[in-house]
This record gives C-alpha cells, structure tokens and sequence, in this order.
C-alpha cells in the first residue's frame, strides 16, 4: 500500500512521510475539513517508497515490553501544579531531562494560536509546552531533528499523541536507548479549521489574543476547569468548559479528526514508554489524594517509563493503583470516540454558515447535556466530558 492509497481514518497525519522524504517530494495540505494529509508532488517522487516504510499505519512499530504499572500522582509543587492540566508530571519528566542537557520535543502555540510541535533545551522553557492544547500539533521537522540529536548521543525526551509517538517509531525505524517517550491518553484532536473560525468569532476587532489556556483552574478548580483567553486590550474571556462552544464541540466529539473514531491506540497499544492522564474519579479512587488542583494517572509502559517515574520520585506524591477503575472514568484509556451521525452536516455548515448561526443551531444539542450533566457528580461528570 502507497501513502496515497490510505483511506481518512487511516492517516493520522503525523507528518512521518513528510519528514523522511528525501526529495521534499511530501507536503501537508488541509482537507475541506481543515485536517491536514500528505500530499505528494509526482514530478518530484523518486518512487523510493521510504514513505511507506515510515508511515506507522502501514509498517506497525515492535510493541512495547508492557510493564504496566499504574501510578495516582501529583507534584508536590502546588503552583507547577495549578500551572498544569492535570498532576504537573510532564513538568518533573522534562526537567530530569534537560538537567542531564537532554533535549526536549513537545507542543507549543504558534504566533496565530495553531499548535506545532518544537524542541527546548533550558528549563525555563518549560512553560512553552506546559498544559494540553486540544488541537492536533503540526510535527514539522521534529522527527529529523529528534533523528540528528540521538545520533549525537543526547537524551531525547519526545512528548505528543500516542499516534505521534507511533509515527517517530516508524520514522526512525530502530530503536534508540537515549530516547524516552511520553504520550497521554488522548480524547482526539479538533478540526483545526474549526478552532480558527472560533478564534476569529471570539477574537474582538480592535485586540489581538497573547494568551490562551484550555485548563484553567484558578476560576474554578480542577474538575470544572475552564477555557481561557487573554486579549491585548487586558480582557480576559474565561468560561467553563460546559459552558464553551468550543469545549462543548471538542467533547461532543463531532468534529474530530476521522483516524480518531479509529485509534488503534486504545487499550494499553501505545508505543510510548510512558502515558499522562488527568486521573478523573481520583475522589473516589483515591480520596486522600484529591484536593481540585489535579492528579494524575501514570502508566509506565516500559523499564524506561518506570525509570523516568523513579528519577522524579522525591518531587512527587504517589500511590500504585491498579487501573480496573479507571476505566470507568476515563473512556478514552480503553476505546476510540463514536463518530456522531451529523459530523457531516457539522462540517457543512461549517463551511456555509456564519458562526453566530452555527452557535444557534448547536448550541440547542449541547443544553440538553448540560441539563443532565449539572445533575451528575464528580466523576459521573468526566464519563460525560472525556468518554
Ligand atoms: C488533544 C489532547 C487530548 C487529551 N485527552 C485526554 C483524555 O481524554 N483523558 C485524559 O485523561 N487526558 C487527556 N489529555 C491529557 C491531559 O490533558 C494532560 O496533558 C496530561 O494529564 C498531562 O498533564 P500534566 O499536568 O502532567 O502536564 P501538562 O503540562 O499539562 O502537559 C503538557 C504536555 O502535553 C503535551 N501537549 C499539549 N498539547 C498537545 C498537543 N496538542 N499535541 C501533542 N502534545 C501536546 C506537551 O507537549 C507536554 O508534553 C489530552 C491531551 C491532549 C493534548
Ligand atoms: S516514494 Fe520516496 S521520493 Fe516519493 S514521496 Fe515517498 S519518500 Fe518521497
Ligand atoms: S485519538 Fe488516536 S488517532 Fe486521534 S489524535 Fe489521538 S492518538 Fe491520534
């Protein structure tokens, strides 16, 4: 099979064939919907099939050992803490690295708000990758640069989607012991078209946006995070995820990306040495743990995995837990999204209609969830968000 011949569902859009071509034969362009696929330029194509060879939806990557070990945990660093989306573990992981002058991959913004992906190699760059974005990051060149880093010997941490981290397996086609994978449990990525058309809605004429976060807490809390952006003109437009058109659309699940009603993933499949979660349900699955700041769920995959969860033992505060429970919680861990029936029509009307009537019209859908949801309790309430 050509990288071509995938169907939607099928490519990830990782950009792993991108990144190996060696006639820069291999672009990424945006579908009707906003989701990028490899495009490949024939007057350029050699037909040396290295696209093929690197694309993890037709070469599947050697699994991993599958330790499984199963940690509730949480920085004991309360402000790193608030900073973070869910327990601030990513923030302990990439300082154990870059302290040994390792290197960094993860997702950041971009100068319009997109996110892609780039390297650090200081800690006070952390905070550029700090906190979930919940847009499908563009790789770039990240898997060449990941490529020349481990060659010269340096510790790679590499940080994205499990898809991500299954298209830098392929791209590299070995394995290298100086890497280390993190990837989280991942809901799917938006349609990056739509984000846009909700930016610009949100975006006043007169202000440009300096910041956003997509997991607020100090509005709120934890649970009830919130969608925040902050405009040059010092407003602040800050509202809980129930109640955000775009949070209501991402977790309503009907403008994700098609690979993502897919995932191969799900159930433990990753590739990643480690996995990230917010452990929703840590009320009842581990009382003496939950305060509303965020804990976290950390799955090591790998001796590598456990290796990095012993390296940040002394920041951290943590319980083994076994993850018969969480499952129930957090619906992503074991099974993909179901594609809703008007997906379709979403994407349509996307294209046709004006974005106040596209809140008109779907906003209806969402009160009816909203209703049911304010009646639900803690984690009965993240069944309904990240099912
Ligand atoms: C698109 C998406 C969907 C998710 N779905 C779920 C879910 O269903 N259930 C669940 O429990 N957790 C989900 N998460 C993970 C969760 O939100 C936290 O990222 C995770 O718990 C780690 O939190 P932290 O506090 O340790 O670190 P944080 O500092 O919050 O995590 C930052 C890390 O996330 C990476 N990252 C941020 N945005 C992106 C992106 N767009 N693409 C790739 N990497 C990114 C950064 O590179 C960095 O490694 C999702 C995250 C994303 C980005
Ligand atoms: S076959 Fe080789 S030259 Fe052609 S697009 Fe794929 S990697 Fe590039
Ligand atoms: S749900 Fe699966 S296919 Fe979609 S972004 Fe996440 S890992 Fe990739």
């Amino acid at each position: 099979m050509e990288i071509e011949e995938l169907k939607k569902e099928q490519c990830y859009g990782c950009s792993a064939c991108m990144n190996i071509c060696p006639k820069k034969a291999i672009s990424m362009k945006q579908d009707e919907k906003g989701f990028y696929y490899p495009h490949i330029d024939q007057n350029l194509c050699i037909h040396c099939g290295l696209c093929t060879k690197a694309c993890p939806s037709i070469q599947r990557a050697n699994k991993n050992e599958k330790l499984i070990r199963s940690y509730a945990c949480k920085n004991k660093k309360d402000d790193i803490r608030m900073k973070s989306s869910s327990g601030g573990i990513f923030t302990l992981l990439a300082q154990y690295v870059l302290k040994q002058k390792g290197i960094v991959f993860g997702a950041r913004w971009n100068k319009n708000f997109m996110v892609e992906h780039s390297f650090i190699e200081k800690e006070e760059d952390i905070t550029l990758f700090r906190g979930s974005k919940y847009l499908q990051s563009n790789i770039k060149k990240s898997y060449k640069q990941v490529k020349i880093f481990l060659e010269k010997g340096k510790i790679v941490l590499f940080t994205g989607t499990p898809c991500q981290i299954a298209g830098l397996k392929t791209f590299l086609g070995k394995e290298y012991e100086n890497l280390y994978t993190q990837d989280f449990i991942c809901h799917g990525v938006p349609s990056p078209k739509f984000w846009k058309k909700y930016l610009t809605y949100k975006t006043p004429n007169d202000a440009e946006i300096t910041n956003i976060n997509f997991r607020d807490k100090e509005k709120y809390d934890w649970d009830n995070f919130s969608l925040a952006i902050d405009f040059n003109n010092k407003k602040r437009y800050n509202r809980i995820n129930t109640k955000d058109f775009f949070m209501q659309v991402f977790l309503s699940d009907i403008c994700l990306r098609d690979s993502c009603y897919a995932c191969p993933y799900k159930n433990h499949k990753t590739l990643a040495d480690i996995t990230l979660a917010d452990l929703w349900g840590a009320k009842e699955i581990i009382p003496s743990m939950y305060d509303n700041k965020g804990v976290s769920l950390a799955i090591c995959y790998t001796k590598k995995g456990q290796e990095l969860m012993d390296a940040i033992n002394p920041y951290i505060e943590k319980q083994e837990i076994s993850l018969e429970k969480v499952g129930k919680y957090n619906k992503s861990l074991l099974k993909p999204a179901v594609k809703p029936e008007n997906r379709e029509q979403f994407f349509i009307d996307l294209e046709k209609q004006d974005f106040k009537r596209i809140i008109k019209t779907y906003k209806k859908r969402f009160i009816g969830i909203k209703r049911f949801y304010r009646k639900c309790k803690g984690g009965v309430k993240k069944l309904i968000l990240f099912r």
